[in-house]
């Protein structure tokens, strides 16, 4: 019990000094991976030294924290209630976003900044209406509720704001009468003084003073990493762009996610997953090189919201072994296979497994031919038998959709992507426990200016607490 209280008094100690006039940190970086937890940072750890880039920066900042996720009503948090917890300080329920379990509003550090007459600038890969953004600025106990989201966005005055866009569409407002004021989320936004910008080269071209920023780069998600075309702004850019128009004498408080690292847990699919990872750890260095030039007055935060897909290192069929660098050969995300799997279905409708072997070769690298032993990408009796098998599930489901003049209803009722992907994680020895998040606590690694306040073994609400600290 001494020691506890001995440790408590020291940070509050180390607390009040950095709360002392002056030394609260001018500049903060806050960047969340979604679905990011410790093996999520180990992979992309591991697949960077196997690639000779070395050791990622989010992983060699000088102080971390092991950091609890829970929410209000489950162990398992979602995105809402996680992003409620590191943002607001409180926990609430599940899908709660910017309230507590009672629906009251509860109000982040970036708000607080706003207050204290700190610029506030918020990115993200996804949607900005999105859960983890959302709890920055919204108050609403559906996080489904982008029109309502989208209205709190305009509302929160923020400075800047990219990604996504709002997301308002049927299928994300809760009813009739809101998704027949959709159309006028855009305008609503536009009406509160934001500058909307569409393109690249348009956000590219931006400059301080040019005002309040929004993103429209899409209604929806950004690309994943592995799959992007370089016609939208990567994360980087996109922190870069934050930091160059926010920069000046009230200092800024810029939250940064990487999204889609969470889409690809839920889809178990580890290359794309650590792409984004990395993409995400290109983001922090920018923060690191910001924080070189303002070395006294600058925080960098990495954490995670919560893990998803119960991704581990290490599986059964390849006992004491690991082999990370055969992540490389994925050249795109499952999702991005199957949709050129269903368009050469629809070009050729008695496809042959013949025909889709080039496919599987060019999104995955497997090889048809060959001694498995001696090359590991090379398909084993067992792996063809079970990606023949789902093929043949696929064509037997895509003839029955013709027949009933159907839709493609989603990869979810094709095998073929998720069989391929199982392979390609058995390959490297990575396994998945579930397609949805679970209770394992996140890192949170921290440089800079109050970074000592993050060791030890933390909640995430505790995120909170001390960057609200800083302006209240
Ligand atoms: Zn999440």
């Amino acid at each position: 019990m001494f020691k506890v209280k001995t440790l408590a008094v020291a940070a509050t100690a180390v607390m009040a000094w950095c709360t002392a006039f002056g030394a609260t940190p001018k500049y903060v970086f806050l960047f969340i991976g979604d679905g990011m937890s410790v093996p999520q940072r180990m992979t992309a750890e591991e697949f960077s030294r196997k690639s000779g880039a070395g050791s990622l920066a989010m992983n060699a900042l000088p102080f971390s924290a092991m950091t609890r996720t829970c929410s209000a009503d489950s162990l398992v948090t979602d995105s809402a209630a996680a992003a409620t917890a590191i943002a607001c300080g409180a926990k609430t329920k599940n899908h709660y976003s910017g309230v507590d379990p009672d629906g009251k509003p509860v109000y982040s550090s970036a708000v607080a900044a706003k207050k204290a007459g700190v610029k506030v600038g918020i990115v993200t890969t996804v949607t900005i209406t999105h859960a983890t953004p959302a709890g920055f600025y919204a108050h609403r106990n559906n996080r489904g509720d982008a029109y309502g989201i989208s209205i709190d966005l305009a509302d929160s005055g923020f400075d800047f704001f990219a990604g996504g866009g709002l997301d308002v569409s049927p299928k994300n407002s809760t009813n009739h009468v809101q998704y027949a004021k959709c159309g006028d989320a855009y305008e609503y936004v536009r009406s509160k003084g934001y500058k909307i910008v569409e393109t690249k080269d348009q956000f590219l071209a931006l400059k301080p003073g040019d005002g309040k920023v929004f993103t429209k780069f899409t209604n929806s998600a950004l690309e994943y990493t592995i799959d992007a075309d370089g016609s939208q702004p990567t994360l980087a850019e996109m922190v870069a762009k934050a930091a160059e128009m926010l920069d000046g004498d009230s200092g800024f408080f810029i939250m940064a996610e990487g999204g889609r690292v969470d889409w690809a847990g839920h889809a178990n699919d580890a290359a794309t997953n650590l792409r984004d990872v990395l993409a995400l750890d290109a983001a922090v260095k920018v923060a690191l090189e910001f924080q070189d030039k303002h070395p006294d007055d600058t925080l960098v935060v990495v954490t995670g919201d919560h893990e998803t897909g119960g991704m581990s290192m290490g599986f059964a069929g390849t006992g004491y072994a690991l082999y990370m660098d055969r992540l490389v050969n994925q050249t795109m995300s499952v999702g991005k296979f199957s949709e050129k799997v269903d368009a050469a279905f629809r070009a050729k409708p008695d496809l042959s497994f013949d025909d889709v072997k080039p496919i599987i070769a060019e999104a995955f690298g497997f090889k048809f031919e060959g001694d498995a032993k001696k090359d590991g990408m090379v398909l084993t009796e067992a792996e063809l038998k079970g990606i023949v098998a789902a093929f043949d599930h696929d064509v037997k489901f895509h003839k029955s959709k013709i027949e009933e003049n159907s839709k493609y209803d989603g990869e979810k009722r094709y095998l073929l992507g998720g069989e391929c992907r199982v392979v390609m994680s058995h390959k490297c020895g990575i396994g998945w426990s579930s397609g949805a998040h679970t209770a394992m606590p996140v890192l949170t690694t921290a440089k800079g200016r109050c970074a000592e306040q993050f060791t030890g073994f933390i909640e995430n609400t505790d995120i909170s607490r001390i960057m609200k600290a800083f302006y209240e």
